[in-house]
């Protein structure tokens, strides 16, 4: 149906019930395409509703609600993953669907994949090294085993040889990488411990991951060729986290092992097949195009894009065509962990594989298409996809002086705030005296966090989350969380008084924000020593880490990323023995703050001024 709209324009208007689902970071040229409307005419139809954009920006999902509500439509932002679930489902695909599908006679057992983790100096490595030297075939054949980032083996186990499959990748970190890309890689975890040691935080950390993420541990108890070891001690202290040992009554296995002797590495892979078999029913389809996950890639100078894919299920084929993340090719080559060239590998089999277009992240799946070109336009649709999304993010979510817009405009009704403070008394009072502003029914405040230190890639994350717009008093940003904040397009604030936060946020919430001061950092110095004269006070002997200080200029003390002085103002700045008014990047000075003298080695002094930020 095709009527007048706004601006005298003719878009195709939805019945208030159709439903248009729009990708994250999607412009009005996408949400056109979907209508089968003109994109200029909604551009138009946008502006008469009060917002300009082109046809190419990405918008949010409050401005597609807005317009599509004027429009007929109801808008559903997807995923990143639903997205390419639909992505596929375009060229055929449909993963989850083939699963499903997957009868009891289609499916084998295949080998499980194990992944090691512990605390740094347990000797992950040392095991992982230990386990590789026990492979029955490679003994055999006395060959020598590459990294590719998983390797294979095999071992004994009740009288039946049986595959293990091992990601060589020590350290969860790459565990927690692969899960977060939505790939579930491992199906058992081997949690090292080292006897002589004990129970530390990445222990605990990596069993919380495991645990997290459904995976049974077997517990590898390392060292214990050392005399001060202490296994039973092990088994105590893993009671603790829901660990407890077969021995003791529990179902987890715990294995006595010393990696550097290569002792107790058969029990281990024994114990590792026992629990596999009884929690776990790995089988798989083979008889299919392949399907799994990329672990490792890198760009060799001479063979192009090399990825060590593990395949999770179906057979992967030299000549196959395939797709991994947003690189695709034809498989030109494989070869297994012994740098022998292979020709075929069915589930848990991890194969370097030569012929990808460019170099796919750890923990991007991969699959087989039908044909080369299906794999390219695959790889095409999900680059755009990427670049959109990232777009979007560049966005600024929400800002104060957006959300005074946001509110003439009626599109939003709660301003969600991050509040970070020196100490918790200062938390509570500015949260206190926020939500004591009243400006009526319409609007509201909500704080989603507080916390007392520097603002965090936490509280950012937490921001992006929700729109949410992150208040700073007397604290800066943590280390690199700045960069965070600019990417994610999340405003941070930050305040020395608190009255001036209520007022900023008074005036959001009213929509009439006054004309604002940015402050500007002029330079920043480390003190390296403090010099006391009872005529000056104390003297910071310092190094001008970046810009200029100029004497006379506003001043604050931080320590360890909190403010501690404020206030203050470059009272005397000298170089060697001479009076100077200004110094700049890279020169040692002497900087006297007055009659402040609460400074310390390590202390950074900034100085900055108050500038008129320019309305638009
Ligand atoms: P990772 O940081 O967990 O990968 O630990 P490594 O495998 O690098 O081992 C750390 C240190 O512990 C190295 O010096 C190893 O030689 C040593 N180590 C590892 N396993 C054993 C073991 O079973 N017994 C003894 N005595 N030392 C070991």
């Amino acid at each position: 149906m095709q009527a007048p709209s706004l601006g005298g324009v003719s878009v195709p208007r939805g019945s208030g019930e159709t439903t248009i689902r729009l990708r994250q970071g999607s412009s009005l040229n996408d949400f056109a395409d979907k209508i089968d409307a003109n994109p200029a005419s909604l551009v138009t139809v946008l502006f008469h509703l009060g917002e300009m954009a082109t046809a190419t920006q990405s918008l949010d999902e409050a401005t597609f609600g807005v317009l599509g509500e004027e429009l007929g439509y109801k808008i559903e932002m997807v995923s990143a993953e639903e997205e390419d679930r639909e992505l596929l489902g375009a060229f055929d695909i449909d993963l989850d669907a083939e699963l499903e599908a997957e009868g009891d006679e289609d499916l084998q057992p295949r080998p499980p994949v194990v992944t090691v983790m512990g605390h740094v100096d347990h000797g992950k490595t040392k095991l992982l090294d230990a386990i590789r030297r026990t492979d029955v075939v490679a003994g055999e054949a006395g060959g020598i085993t590459q990294h590719i980032g998983a390797y294979q083996i095999r071992a004994e186990h009740e009288g039946v040889e049986r595959a293990i499959t091992f990601i060589d990748t020590p350290g969860h970190e790459a565990f927690t990488a692969m899960r977060a890309r939505g790939a579930q890689v491992t199906d058992i975890a081997i949690l090292v411990v080292a006897a002589d040691d004990g129970v530390m935080p990445q222990t605990i950390e990596a069993l919380n991951h495991a645990q997290a993420a459904g995976v049974p541990i077997v517990v590898a108890v390392n060292k214990v060729d050392k005399e001060s070891a202490n296994p039973a001690k092990i088994r105590q202290q893993l009671t603790e986290y829901n660990l407890v040992a077969e021995e003791y009554g529990g179902d987890t296995m715990f294995v006595d092992v010393s990696a550097k002797n290569r002792m107790g590495i058969d029990s281990l892979l024994e114990a590792v097949l026992l629990t596999a078999d009884a929690a776990l029913d790995l089988r798989a389809n083979p008889d299919k195009d392949a399907r799994g996950v990329a672990i490792e890639a890198n760009l060799d100078r001479g063979r192009g894009a090399v990825a060590t894919v593990l395949v999770q299920s179906g057979t992967l084929h030299v000549g196959d065509a395939i797709v991994a993340g947003t690189a695709h090719g034809r498989v030109r080559a494989m070869f297994d962990e012994h740098g022998e060239s292979v020709t075929a590998a069915e589930p848990a089999r991890p194969v370097q594989v030569l012929g990808l277009s460019s170099v796919p992240s750890a923990g991007d799946t991969f699959l087989v298409a039908p044909d080369e070109r299906t794999a390219r336009q695959i790889a095409e649709k999900r680059e755009a996809a990427e670049r959109a999304a990232l777009l979007a993010k560049r966005r600024k979510r929400i800002s104060l002086e957006d959300f005074t817009k946001a509110l003439e405009q009626g599109k939003v009704e709660t301003l969600n705030l991050v509040i970070k403070g020196d100490v918790s008394g200062a938390v509570e009072a500015l949260e206190d005296a926020l939500l004591k502003i009243d400006v009526g029914d319409e609007v509201s405040l909500n704080v989603i966090h507080r916390g007392v230190g520097a603002v965090t890639q936490n509280d950012v994350n937490l921001a992006t989350v929700d729109s949410a717009v992150i208040i700073g008093f007397n604290v800066k940003f943590g280390e690199r969380v700045e960069e965070l904040a600019d990417r994610e397009g999340v405003e941070v604030k930050f305040y020395s008084v608190i009255y001036q936060a209520i007022e900023d946020v008074e005036a959001a919430l009213k929509g009439m924000l006054k004309p604002e001061f940015e402050e500007v950092q002029l330079g920043t110095a480390e003190i390296r020593q403090v010099f006391r004269s009872s005529k000056f006070g104390n003297i910071a002997g310092s190094i001008i880490r970046s810009g200029t200080i100029r004497r006379n200029s506003k001043a604050r003390v931080l320590r360890g990323g909190k403010v501690i002085g404020d206030n203050l103002t470059i009272d005397s700045l000298r170089r060697e023995k001479d009076d100077v008014t200004e110094v700049r990047e890279g020169f040692e000075c002497g900087i006297g703050l007055g009659s402040y003298n609460d400074i310390t080695e390590g202390d950074i002094i900034e100085t900055f001024e108050m500038r008129e930020k320019p309305r638009n």
